[in-house]
Order: C-alpha cells, then structure tokens, then sequence
C-alpha cells in the first residue's frame, strides 16, 4: 500500500498590509502569545502587532532570536514561553527565526503561526526546523508532525527586503519541479510520509510557470520598492507552491548539489537559493533534458541575476580535484540522488556541473 501524502500549512494569508490585520486572523486563540522575532521583525514590525492588538486585553510576549536555530535556543524561548503561560508561538522573521519558533512550538504542544519577512524560504509552510549546533555547524532535522497553522506574509514587508533575497528564493523554487519530477518518473517517496499526489506535482508545475512568467518583473518590483501583481505571484511561488512543492513531492539532484557545494569555502558567502539554481542547471544537463528547456532556464537565471556558472558562485576557482570532492558528496548519504529515475554516479555529477558551468558561461557572453 502506498500512502499518497500532501503536507501544507492550515491557512495562508499574503496580500500588502497583511501584518496589521493580525488581530482578525489569530485574535480568536486567547494567547498570551509568544512572539519570536528576527533582529529587523523586532525592531519593526512590533509597533505594527501592538496597534492590531490595541485594546484586546491579550497579552504579546517578545523575544529576540538569538540568530540560530539551536536546541540551546529553543530551551531558552521555551522557558520564556512556559514563565508567561503562553499557549501559542509565533515566528516573524527569516527561516532560522521561523524554525526555531516552530521547534518551540513543537516542544510546548502550541500552535504555531509564522510571519516570514523575507521571501528566500521553505521554512515558512514546512513542517521541517534544521536545528544548528552553537558552532553553526548543521545538527539535524528535527520533523515536526504538522505544519504550521497558519503562514502570514505581509507583501509590504517583504518589499522593503533585499533584492538578493528574493532572487535566491526564485532560485530555490526553481528546482521544485525539476526535482518533483525526478521523484515522479523514479516514484520515491516524499518529506510528509508517503509520495507525491496528483495535486502537489500540479503546485509545483505552477510555480514553475509563475516564475518564468513573473520573476523579472518581481525583480524590478522590489529594486523601486513598487508593489506589483507579478510581485505578489512570485512570493506565492517561492513561499507556497515552493515549499508546499518541494516537502510533498521530494528533492533530487539539484538539492544534492547544493548540499555539496556548501563544504566549499569558495561558496560559503551564497544563499541557499543561488546555490540551488545551479545545482538545478546541472540537474537539467544530467537527465539529459532537450536545449530548449535548458536555454529557458538559463534565460531565467541571468534574467533575474542568478549565478549559472562557477565564477559567478566561487570566490576563487575550483580545481578538479575539489569538484569531484562536490561530485562524490552529492552522491553521498544525507542527499537526494536516488530520487532519480536512474543510478547516478559521481562521475556523471562531476560532468553535469562541469557541462553546467560551460553552458552558463556561453549564455551569458551570447551575442
Ligand atoms: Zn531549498
């Protein structure tokens, strides 16, 4: 018997100003609610949260996040949590600030509600926290058994964000369907306890098409801090339909790649989604995917201005050696490639980044 298991977050709510309407969308729990905030939701977005909840009588909590999702973290905003008999958690903040909330959560039983202020992560709407040791050296997984109750995305907010940010999540939910994909034709089993269904593959297509549609004028969106239609699409794609896509259906190649080059000193200054979009690239050259659909992607990449070659990735150039090290951890344990539909090798990894890297390079000096 095969379980056909999707996973998603019990309501989402974005559209511009969401933030100070918070009241009308969690003010029926009774609280006190603990709020854990990211340095900028801290400083920010507080004031927004007080005036929703003005004369309400519940009582608001807040408290800093340290900067990483560490267990020590967690014990100590569960401590806060339990002194002030709160009984739900909220996180506002990037992704470290919303796992750990979510690991507060799932320590004290509470409901968790997360309030992302950036649009570059999964963690929003999974039910995953990547737990970190104090040496911000990763730990583990820590899978909760529900996701979040309800994921709150302000547009607004996320407008004031970098620009950076936004593209690496474009670049992050570029893979979804790549690699929802793979995990179809090779049937593997996906993050929420089963495989894909019918409808998680046709979320993670969707983000795929918004992305090439919308994602350049996004961009341009939040380079004029101008609010946009596309705008608001793309941080569905890179919130929802990538996070709903990639923990319902499973990662493949191109999160394999990303893994590996993380024990790169030469990509330590990338975000994850920069990262990503390569190891995306090289998993289109690896299944042997037809030109046009590879140019699409490339097109897209240098569009919105992510990296689609090493000199674009890496500080300084890699040797053979060190891209075959990337090769052979990509294949390693802990990573996704047996989510292809074939047996895949080091070997054909090294050649797939290698012919990645030849490819990027080409586009971007086209004439
Ligand atoms: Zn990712």
């Amino acid at each position: 018997m095969v379980s056909r298991v999707i996973a998603s977050p019990s309501k989402y709510i974005q559209g511009p100003g969401e933030l100070s309407r918070i009241k009308d969308h969690i003010g029926w729990m009774d609280g006190p609610f603990l709020f854990v905030m990211g340095g900028f939701a801290y400083d920010n977005l507080r004031q927004i949260i007080e005036e929703s909840f003005k004369d309400s009588g519940v009582t608001l909590v807040y408290e800093k996040f340290g900067g990483e999702c560490t267990r020590k973290e967690i014990d100590r905003l569960r401590e806060r949590y339990r002194r002030e008999h709160c009984t739900v958690t909220v996180g506002a903040g990037g992704g470290k600030a919303l796992d750990t909330a979510k690991g507060v959560a799932y320590y004290e039983k509470s409901p968790v509600i997360t309030i992302p202020t950036i649009a570059s992560t999964d963690s929003p709407t999974s039910a995953i926290s990547v737990v970190y040791t104090e040496g911000h050296v990763f730990d583990g997984n820590l899978l909760l058994p529900r996701n979040p109750d309800l994921v709150l995305v302000d547009t607004e907010v996320i407008l004031q964000a970098p620009v950076r940010l936004l593209v690496s999540g474009m670049g992050d939910a570029l893979s979804t369907y790549y690699e929802a994909r793979a995990n179809v034709a090779s049937d593997h089993g996906n993050f929420a306890g089963g495989k894909y269904t019918n409808s998680s593959v046709a979320l993670a297509k969707l983000c795929y098409e918004i992305l090439i549609r919308d994602g350049l004028k996004a961009r341009e969106s939040v380079e004029k801090k101008a609010y946009s239609r596309e705008l608001e699409n793309i941080i569905e794609a890179n919130t929802y339909l990538s996070g709903v896509g990639f923990e319902s259906n499973g990662l493949a190649c191109a999160h394999s790649v990303y893994n590996a080059l993380t024990i790169l000193p030469q990509c330590r200054h990338m975000y994850h989604g920069e990262l990503v979009a390569f190891g995306a690239i090289a998993q289109l050259v690896l299944e042997k995917r037809p030109d046009a659909e590879i140019t699409e992607a490339l097109q897209f990449c240098t569009g919105v201005g992510l990296p689609v070659s090493f000199d674009g990735l890496c500080s300084e150039e890699l040797t053979r050696e060190e891209l075959m090290k990337v090769a052979i951890t990509a294949c390693g344990p802990g990573n996704f490639m047996d989510s292809e539909p074939f047996t895949v090798t080091p070997e054909m990894v090294f050649e797939a980044m290698m012919t990645a890297d030849t490819l990027g390079r080409r586009y971007k000096t086209r004439t």
